[in-house]
């Protein structure tokens, strides 16, 4: 299992990487935000472990991007004592769990592994949207029963959108969500997409609607409700 500690406190990060190492981790470690980023972009994790106070962005600027992208990828975060704040903000941007400094070490092994667990039921279920249904782990969708034929682009903008059902999402979000895999995606190219996807969507009820000025959401008949 292959996890990304990010933390500037030089003892903490090597305390607990030297610590999962040893409970049989494979442990990759980041020292500020930005750094954080750019290793996410490329490499896949099974959990993020997560400082929030780090120089350059901060732990909740790496969440937001982290969740902004298409691959679920389980965050525990690290707070300070006494910030109830940071917890809640946390939690609401899509961590999976927190922590407060100071913690035991076992007590980070046991919160990994349920953050874990609860990752991986995410990763492996199949998500259901009216007529449609993804199976993320193998990129695979089918509508209505039969197999829906998409580019890998298509599929990356339709599994951002299903994740996020009946919210807006903006070309922004879906650029950065899908350009991980793929950097020459552009601006204009997302309409394009969002195209085909509504003229192979529409015949099973689910209609991509845009908000001008706003962006994107999904939407379905109601009668096509399982
Ligand atoms: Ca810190």
């Amino acid at each position: 299992m292959r996890v990304l500690i990010v933390e500037d406190d030089k003892v903490l990060r090597e305390g607990l990487s030297r610590y999962l190492h040893d409970a049989g981790y494979q442990v990759d470690a980041a020292t500020s935000g930005s750094e954080a980023d750019t290793i996410l972009v490329h490499e896949d994790y099974d959990l993020v472990i997560l400082d929030i106070g780090l120089p350059g962005l901060d732990g909740f600027e790496v969440l937001r991007r982290m969740r902004s992208r298409s691959r679920y990828v389980p965050a525990l975060i690290l707070t300070a004592r006494d910030s109830l704040d940071d917890r809640v903000h946390g939690l609401d941007m899509g961590a999976d769990d927190y922590l407060v400094k100071p913690f035991a070490l076992l007590e980070i092994e046991a919160r990994i592994r349920a953050v874990v667990r609860r990752g991986q039921a995410t990763a492996d279920a199949k998500i259901v949207y009216g007529a449609l249904v993804l199976d993320s782990a193998a990129r695979r969708a089918w509508l209505a029963g039969q197999p829906l034929k998409l580019t890998a682009r298509e599929w990356s903008i339709l599994e951002y959108l299903v994740l996020r059902a009946g919210k807006m999402v903006n070309k922004d979000q879906i650029v950065s969500a899908i350009s991980g895999c793929d950097e020459d995606v552009s601006y204009n190219s997302i309409e394009v997409y969002i195209s085909r996807l509504r003229s192979k969507l529409e015949l099973a009820g689910i209609r991509i609607r845009s908000v001008r000025g706003f962006g994107y959401y999904l939407d379905k008949q109601a009668d096509t409700t399982s």
